[in-house]
């Protein structure tokens, strides 16, 4: 991941903000009622908004998920974070909206 996610995702007021919007959605999944795990941004992270908190921090970009429905979001194994995923040097790119042709379960090799 490169530096500028890193230290977005590790940043106390994403941290805050994920915890605060967790809580209000009482940690269940918005679109299967499962245990949510994940707080997704409905708006995808990319270089250039990261540093916008109207997209970044605000409750109405977020979306409390289990790891199912994010897995389904991204339908990427690859993806680490919001539409950041790795090419084949591995390098960190923004792939907004890919989709998988050959549909792979999201089974397997989680590490989120
Ligand atoms: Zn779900
Ligand atoms: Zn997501």
């Amino acid at each position: 991941m490169k530096d500028y996610a890193r230290s977005f995702y590790k940043g106390k007021a994403w941290r805050n903000t994920q915890a605060a919007y967790m809580s209000s959605q009482h940690y269940i999944c918005e679109r299967c009622g499962d245990m949510a795990g994940v707080v997704h941004h409905r708006e995808y992270i990319t270089p250039e908004n990261i540093n916008d908190p109207n997209i970044t921090l605000s409750w109405s970009n977020l979306e409390a998920l289990c790891q199912d429905c994010h897995n389904k979001e991204h339908s990427s194994a690859e993806v680490c974070a919001e539409g950041l995923s790795f090419n084949s040097k591995g390098e960190l790119v923004y792939t907004p909206g890919k989709r998988n042709d050959n549909n792979s379960p999201g089974t397997g090799g989680g590490t989120s």
